[in-house]
């Protein structure tokens, strides 16, 4: 029945009672009966409603949502290796009962944000054919003692009673930020949090591999150092698998992946933006590949360009670009301040400036973005000397230029700070090999102010003598407020006195 007819039927019903009491017709089981009509069909209406959203419902549990593979994780090709192997347990458990050994209950994933955990949980219910519940520690934190250990029992019945109603051999658990709830218990307050984390336990205690179906636990943090040394012990989350920020192999294997709905133009080189992108999470790049969609639809492109993937990782790294207007001093002065960095970081790492911009986004007005020519984990104390130098190349600039610092400079010196703790924890200060809670307030700061300041003469020395290079940059950067990495190095070369 259309909409407006049920109105006018609304309407008309009433007005036609009073006419018929107007004129004397007892309406009392007219009253009754239309009464009696208007519920039967209320209800009716309720239950048809009802009824076709169940059907959607199940028709989209039948399809279920779309499954993922290991094939759509990039990078990350040891973690998956290791996980693979690790689920293998689950697979050949009939092998595995034979020779006797224990069920592999839990798998703990652990690294930075955004990496792609929750992709390889889902990835593993996939490979191992399994059910796949998801959840969260935060799910299962309550004011109420025991609500957060009821969860914990419910999630696992869901697991079994999933597994069994779909004719799944096994289940795959995943908690994400199993650390809310799997803390190191101190003892006293937390008992809620006791409560949770024991029933935790008592469930993967109760994991045998002759049940059917089998669980396998698989839980998420990048805080495993929090962890309760329970939850780590053999027998529980005995596979750790590190899931790390991707190298540049791998960010480009994770933008390809996600470049495959969208159109790029054929001149767009992927390989480049992995180099640009160091650094960067697996949901970083993501975001990458889907704003520079965006900047394309915005130009009204049918085809995203190189420029809008890397417009997008300065939109990702800084935050979107803001309006506002500084005057043509002030703008003077943050372009001074960052080819004070880029030179710097030219002189000591060559090839390494991808851009300097001197377009304000988020709270910072301009920034160099580098792009290091190769990966490293391990830092000798010149390349932490060098780290700090490009630092206070911006403040060293200002020095020369102006004869003085501005406030522009707070991060910068906040970042070297970090890089003379990291130098002092690691033994290669002149303080030697200390414990630094150890040392007294007075002999850090000296420590530090005597680093600081002869870190800052050499880096003003070495700038002073690149005086032309700041002439001819500062006229393009004012023009066109970006200028690109090799932009920048054919000026440097040009104008450098001492070779470069
Ligand atoms: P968190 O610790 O914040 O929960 P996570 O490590 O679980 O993060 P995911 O939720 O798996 O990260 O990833 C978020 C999104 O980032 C994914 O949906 C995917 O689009 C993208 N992503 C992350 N890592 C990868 C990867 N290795 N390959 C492809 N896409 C990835």
């Amino acid at each position: 029945m259309p909409r407006w007819s049920k109105e006018i039927l609304i309407g008309f019903v009433p007005v036609l009672l009073i006419f018929l009491a107007y004129i004397g017709v007892n309406i009392i089981p007219l009253i009754i009966a239309t009464l009696l009509v208007g519920g039967l069909l209320f209800m009716a209406s309720v239950r048809g409603g009802l009824a076709v959203g169940a059907g959607t419902e199940r028709k989209r549990k039948k399809r279920g949502p779309k499954k993922l593979t290991f094939e759509e994780i990039g990078g990350q090709d040891h973690a998956k290796q290791e996980l693979m192997e690790a689920l293998d347990f689950l697979i050949k458990h009939e092998e595995i009962r034979k020779l006797g050994i224990r069920p592999l209950k839990g798998i703990l994933l652990t690294g930075p944000p955004g990496t792609g955990k929750t992709l390889m949980a889902k990835a593993a219910a996939h490979y191992t054919d399994s059910v796949f519940v998801a959840s969260s520690g935060s799910e299962f934190v309550e004011m109420y003692v025991g609500v957060g250990a009821g969860r914990v029992r419910e999630l696992f019945r869901e697991a079994r009673n999933r597994a069994v109603k779909e004719n799944k051999q096994s289940a795959i658990i995943f908690i994400d930020e199993i650390d809310v709830i799997g803390g190191k218990r101190e003892g006293g307050q937390q008992r809620e949090y006791d409560q949770t984390l024991n029933q935790l336990l008592t469930e993967m205690d109760g994991i045998y591999s002759s049940d059917s179906p089998r669980i396998l636990l698989i839980a998420a943090t990048n805080r495993k150092e929090m962890l309760d040394s329970a939850l780590l012990r053999p027998g529980r989350f005995d596979r750790h698998i590190q899931v790390d920020l991707p190298d540049k192999k791998g960010r480009e294997h994770i933008l390809r992946l996600h470049a495959k709905n969208k159109p790029l133009k054929t001149d767009v080189d992927l390989g480049k933006i992995a180099e640009e992108s160091f650094g960067f999470s697996g949901a970083q790049l993501e975001s990458v590949m889907n704003e520079a969609a965006i900047y394309a639809m915005r130009e009204g492109l049918k085809e995203i360009e190189q420029k809008h993937l890397s417009m997008s990782i300065d939109k990702v790294m800084m935050g979107e670009r803001t309006d506002r207007e500084s005057t043509l001093e002030e703008k003077k002065r943050v372009a001074i301040h960052e080819l004070g960095h880029a030179i710097m970081a030219e002189l000591v790492r060559p090839g390494s400036v991808s851009q300097v911009a001197l377009s304000p986004r988020g709270k910072a007005l301009g920034y160099v973005r580098h792009n290091p020519t190769q990966e490293q984990y391990l830092y000798t104390k010149t390349f932490l000397e060098e780290q700090i130098m490009i630092a206070l190349g911006g403040a060293a600039s200002e020095e020369i230029f102006y004869g003085g610092r501005s406030t522009g400079s707070s991060n910068d010196f906040e970042q070297a700070l970090n890089i003379v703790q990291t130098m002092m924890k690691s033994g290669l200060t002149s303080l030697g090999i200390v414990d630094l809670d150890m040392v007294t307030k007075e002999e850090l700061m000296k420590e530090n102010t005597a680093i600081l300041e002869d870190l800052m003469t050499r880096t003003r020395t070495m700038l002073e003598e690149r005086r032309t290079i700041y002439e001819q940059s500062l006229d393009i950067l004012l023009k066109e407020e970006t200028l690109s990495g090799d932009q920048f190095r054919r000026l440097f070369r040009e104008h450098s006195q001492l070779p470069a």
